[in-house]
């Protein structure tokens, strides 16, 4: 569990701060005695070694480049799924450059070396922790939906029905208008110290020096081929020579080069009000399909003035209190600051015990269930419906729904949603309208990153699903994202309870991905985030459960085994969640099944990282989901 940490040295002197935001840090209450008294950490030796030494690629060396799960040190962190980006981020570090300018510069490595998942296509949400101002900030750059767009888009014009997913995935249709540039403006307008265009330096050089192939980007090419053959800049671009890149082979991207030369000089404007913004639209209006597939590929609604009315948006992050310390997350567009927040606040009402990790995981899968209903009926884009927010973070709902949890009995999913509306009973009857989880793609990435003021950004960027819409621009050396097919596709049918999520005019798609801070008297103390689409949520809700109630190190946290709850009649867990905990929790009632993926088995791919004491971070990653990622920090220590 986590110890109080000791005083704080001042931090070193700093570059310029720009205009800062509303949001304020609250302070938190007292720690509760349990974790005050429970301080379990091992913190290594504070002696510094010489700075990590991780070699470079270079072209033609068939070796991956070098990763490592775990880094302890000083001067700053970074964690990321790769040690391209990780590096990156590590040099601007390095050179005095912050969090916020590490991390703009990472995503825009990431956009290279991982383009199924990361790109200037698509978009994401950002928490930071400043710490000369002592706040925390929400920065929405998810993609929005063209003006032209109905709550019926996603309707087969023909049959009425909603059209098949997969196909909805690979269309024009699916492509939202790109937030992720607008996002890093506003990120380095409000907190960085460097522009943009020598933040995408680092990346321009990886993207013409070309990067080593390892199995992880091999096998996602591979589940793209068929789709990526049918669409023609993609199939030349990721494809080349017309087959799947091999493990070893150097994969360059001239293109992407050539477009983040071209940003550097002409700034974003070039994407949202100049030439590269109507090849975007055009591209995404008329998806650049072989004449010779069969596949149907649906033409977008998307126009050049979306892309000139498209703003990322600064928000006040959702708070809850959680065991003494004050957890924030991302407020909607995305559901995963309310959902992973209700869900604390229902665990808030238990005990929860290292000592029976059964009991907890029961408590962890109902509060997990409930809150899915919630943000199933109430969570939508804030901007274009009504979201009651503060009520479904309140510790009064919060308590209305635990005592829905039987300690020795599972509830048959889906459950009911709760009624947010401020009057709150100790105990109600659950409801009786339920609704079923709508499939949602399972794949993006999330960094985070610390310097060595104390400023923290936890950062989740996605293009939707692996590869995303599979379209490129051509020429540019990009996906575009297929974000829009977080929307529910279908109206409810009358008598329905009404659907916070239909499409519409410049509205954003709900989001799960939880970037999220947590503070314990008002400093930073950990950074978390996961890909898995709407598993995202429960992975971060069980890391921190690990971290905070069962008083594991963050790396065993993000280790251990996961398993999921949305409100499906099965539990999908990992095989070695099922292994430890499957029989125990099965006699309560949960049925554990393998989770499908993609990839099978595996949820999600968390980078995190914790303040140890002041100063000191602990930055991990996943040392083998889906490759493992990339943890490093300045100063080693020993
Ligand atoms: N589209 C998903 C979301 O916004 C993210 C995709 C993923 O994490 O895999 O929640």
């Amino acid at each position: 569990m986590f110890r109080s940490p000791s005083p704080t040295p001042p931090p070193p002197s700093r570059p310029p701060a720009a205009s800062r935001g509303p949001s304020r840090v609250r302070r938190p209450t007292a720690l509760v005695a349990a974790l005050a008294t429970a301080a379990s950490l091992t913190v290594p030796g504070a002696a510094i070694a010489a700075p990590a030494s991780v070699p470079a690629p270079l072209a033609g060396d068939p070796r991956p480049p070098v990763k490592q799960p775990v880094a302890t040190g000083y001067g700053g962190a970074v964690s990321t799924v790769d040690p391209d980006a990780s590096r990156t981020a590590l040099d601007v570090l390095k050179r005095g450059g912050n969090a916020m300018d590490a991390a703009v510069a990472a995503g825009a490595t990431l956009g290279v070396t991982e383009p199924y998942v990361s790109a200037i296509g698509g978009g994401g949400f950002i928490t930071y922790y400043d710490a000369k101002k002592r706040r925390v900030y929400a920065l929405d750059g998810r993609e929005f939906a063209p003006k032209r767009m109905g709550q019926d888009a996603f309707l087969d014009p023909a049959t009425g029905k909603p059209i098949p997913f997969g196909e909805a995935v690979t269309s024009g249709l699916g492509v939202g208008v790109p937030g992720t540039l607008a996002q890093w403006d506003l990120a380095l307008r409000r907190f960085g110290t460097r522009d943009l265009g020598t933040l995408l330096r680092p990346a321009i050089k990886v993207a013409d020096r070309g990067f080593v192939v390892d199995q992880e980007f091999h096998d996602q090419t591979a589940v793209n081929e068929a789709r990526f053959r049918d669409i023609v800049p993609t199939r030349k671009l990721f494809l080349p020579g017309g087959k799947v890149p091999e493990v070893g082979s150097v994969f360059r991207n001239p293109d992407l080069a050539g477009t983040y030369r071209q940003l550097a000089k002409r700034g974003i404007g070039w994407f949202y009000e100049g030439g590269l913004g109507r090849e975007v639209a055009g591209t995404a209006a008329a998806p650049p399909v072989d004449p010779k597939a069969a596949r149907t590929v649906r033409p977008g609604l998307m126009e050049r003035g979306d892309l000139a009315a498209y703003r990322a948006v600064m928000r006040e992050p959702t708070h809850v209190p959680y065991r003494g310390l004050d957890v924030y997350g991302m407020p909607p567009s995305s559901s995963g600051g309310s959902t992973v927040g209700e869900a604390l606040n229902i665990l808030g009402n238990f005990r929860l015990d290292a000592r029976d990790p059964v009991t907890a995981l029961h408590y962890y899968l109902e509060a997990s269930k409930l809150a899915y209903a919630d943000r199933g009926r109430y969570v939508g884009d804030a901007d274009k419906v009504d979201v009651p927010l503060d009520e479904l973070l309140s510790p009064g709902f919060a308590r209305e729904r635990a005592c829905l949890i039987r300690p020795d009995r599972a509830a048959p999913a889906p459950v009911a949603p709760g009624s947010p509306d401020g009057s709150y009973e100790p105990c109600v009857p659950a409801g009786t309208q339920t609704r079923a989880l709508a499939f949602e793609g399972p794949q993006t990435t999330h960094l985070v990153v610390a310097d060595k003021w104390g400023d923290v950004v936890s950062y989740t960027v996605s293009i939707e699903q692996f590869g995303g819409s599979g379209i490129t621009v051509p020429g540019r050396g990009f996906l575009l994202n297929n974000e829009l097919t977080d929307f529910s596709f279908q109206p409810p049918a009358p008598g329905q309870a009404p659907d916070p999520n239909l499409p519409g005019p410049h509205k954003r798609p709900r989001s799960s991905m939880s970037p999220t801070l947590v503070l314990q008297d008002g400093r930073p103390r950990l950074a978390l985030g996961t890909p898995g689409g709407s598993t995202i949520i429960t992975t971060v809700l069980q890391i921190l459960m690990n971290r905070i109630d069962l008083g594991m190190t963050l790396p065993a946290a993000l280790t251990a085994p996961r398993a999921t709850q949305r409100g499906t009649p099965q539990v999908y867990a990992e095989q070695a969640f099922i292994d430890r905990y499957g029989r125990e929790l099965a006699a309560r009632g949960h049925r554990l099944e393998l989770f499908p993926g993609p990839p099978t088995g595996v949820i999600g791919a968390a980078t995190g990282l914790e303040f140890l004491r002041p100063g000191l971070v602990q930055a991990v990653a996943e040392p083998t989901r889906r490759g493992g990622g990339s943890a490093l920090v300045v100063h080693p220590v020993r």
